[in-house]
């Protein structure tokens, strides 16, 4: 799942040659989008390539000019750079407005009609086995529009690894759909990694469990819990702590390892494979990551890496 992108829009430091470049891509990427709007449709249904012979390597974001294009493109990076393995059958659902979004969680995604009305609220994509859901109001604000769908389609892979939806932990699942969507975007010569590094170690001093030195990664392991704990104490700040606990991780350990672990969660429980792809258990970790986050210098936004759209 992910929240708002209207609330996790950092600010681009772009020369004028970079801000032609990124309207000539946002028209590109919006036309087609507006045209299904103006058609009156409110719904329209993409099936996503995913067989890695059939994908190839998009040549940067810029090259997205389509719905299509722009799906395949994020799955090819996905596959092809990370290493993630899609089912043989994905698809994307595009709604142009949080009603049609609703109605299409509870008829395209089987969502029970209380959960799709709380959802359509606060989230813009949702993702279950072989399916994306996105609402394209998120498409307006440009990068963000990349960075949920590679999001929601690392949840997809999560459960093709895992053999179902929401067998691990939760932070972990948002945080490295954060990641490789971040990795996915600098790939794409939309943004870079150490640039979201550094504004989600700035962003999570705001944060309420880092404040409090307690950061009770048991309940945050529960995709319930998840989300009550991100609507309680922020939504950008609760993914920006994922984002840097699963980035730990896998600066520490290898992005490998944090597949190894989706796979284990196939055929043992969350604890134990927790322990056994990263040699600890999830409370001692807690007490490390809390350390590291504690001791980590926060940086001023302002002095980090520029993005470099291409
Ligand atoms: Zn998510």
């Amino acid at each position: 799942m992910c929240v708002n992108p209207l609330a996790a829009v950092p600010s681009f430091v772009l020369g004028p040659g970079d801000r032609r470049r990124m309207a000539a891509f946002l028209f590109l990427l919006l036309v087609p989008l507006l045209t299904v709007s103006a058609c009156g449709a409110s719904r329209v249904v993409v099936p996503v390539l995913t067989n890695p012979a059939a994908l190839a390597m998009p040549r940067g974001a810029l090259t997205l000019t389509t719905p299509q294009a722009t799906l395949d493109g994020i799955a090819a990076v996905l596959v092809k750079e990370l290493g993630l393995p899609l089912p043989g059958a994905v698809t994307a659902y595009l709604y142009d407005s949080s009603s049609s979004f609703e109605h299409g969680l509870v008829n395209d995604a089987r969502v029970a009609p209380v959960r799709a009305a709380e959802l359509s609220v606060f989230a813009f994509g949702i993702a279950r086995r072989g399916q994306v859901l996105l609402n394209t109001e998120a498409a307006g604000v440009n990068v963000e529009w990349l960075r949920l769908i590679a999001h929601e389609l690392t949840h997809v892979a999560q459960f093709e690894l895992a053999g179902g939806e929401g067998r691990g932990e939760q932070w972990l699942a948002e945080g490295m759909a954060d990641w490789v969507a971040f990795t996915a975007l600098e790939r794409l010569g939309a943004d870079s990694l150490a640039r979201r590094r550094v504004l989600a170690t700035a962003g999570v001093r705001r944060q309420a469990a880092l404040a409090r030195s307690r950061l009770d990664l048991q309940t945050l392991g529960s995709p319930r819990a998840f989300t009550i704990r991100h609507q309680q104490e922020g939504s950008l700040p609760t993914y920006q702590l994922a984002f840097l606990m699963a980035d730990y991780l896998i600066q520490r350990d290898g992005f490998p390892r944090v597949v190894q672990y989706y796979r284990s969660l196939a055929i043992t429980d969350r604890h134990v494979a927790f322990e056994g792809s990263f040699g600890q258990t999830i409370d001692a970790f807690e007490a490390e990551i809390l350390a590291h986050l504690q001791t980590r210098s926060t940086p001023d936004p302002a002095t980090a890496p520029a993005a470099s759209p291409r």
